[in-house]
């Protein structure tokens, strides 16, 4: 191999180990690049992923404060019903016990908060005989209010509280 064809080989080489370097450059460039891109990505989705949770807890709070709200209104206008006393608390323990989970949409709105009664959701029904039903959690707000049917009317019964005075009326009667 002449000299001349040496250096030529040379700088072939050389002129491919540039290239080539320059080639590992761009690559790394454009690996760098797409690890920027990827983690923009991955905060943009927490970004928005935050902004959605924030937009649900909004919402949830909303329906939770108008849920209240009707209840109050219902409330308000039970206490204008005549004669309307809160349940005993073995009524509310009874009707406790008689709470159950819907496992299907009911097609009935419970009329204490006017609002639908869906499927997983605690319901109770009334001891009226339509069974009225209502969510759980409003029952027991209207029962420490009323304790007639919210829809119906129909008073539950109470068991009559023992009269002392006449009773002991009578065993005077029968002991003098
Ligand atoms: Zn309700
Ligand atoms: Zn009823």
């Amino acid at each position: 191999m002449s000299s001349h064809q040496a250096s030529h080989l040379r700088n072939v080489l050389m002129s491919r180990s540039a290239q080539f370097r320059q080639l590992e450059e761009e690559r790394m460039v454009q690996r760098q690049q797409e690890e920027e891109e990827r983690l923009r990505r991955q905060k943009e989705e927490e970004e928005n992923r935050k902004r959605d949770e924030a937009e649900q807890e909004a919402r949830r709070r909303r329906q939770e404060e108008e849920t209240i709200r009707r209840i109050n209104e219902f409330l308000a206008r039970l206490a204008e019903r005549e004669g309307e006393r809160p349940a005993t608390e073995e009524v509310v323990e009874e009707m406790k016990d008689s709470a159950f989970k819907l496992k299907v949409d009911s097609e009935e709105i419970c009329a204490i908060c006017q609002d639908g009664m869906r499927k997983g959701e605690k319901v109770i029904p009334f001891p009226c005989p339509a069974e009225h039903q209502f969510h759980e959690d409003c029952m027991f707000q209207f029962l420490a209010h009323g304790s007639s049917c919210p829809l119906c009317r129909h008073q539950v019964e109470h068991d009559t509280p023992v009269d002392e005075h006449a009773l002991l009326g009578i065993l005077q009667l029968l002991f003098t």
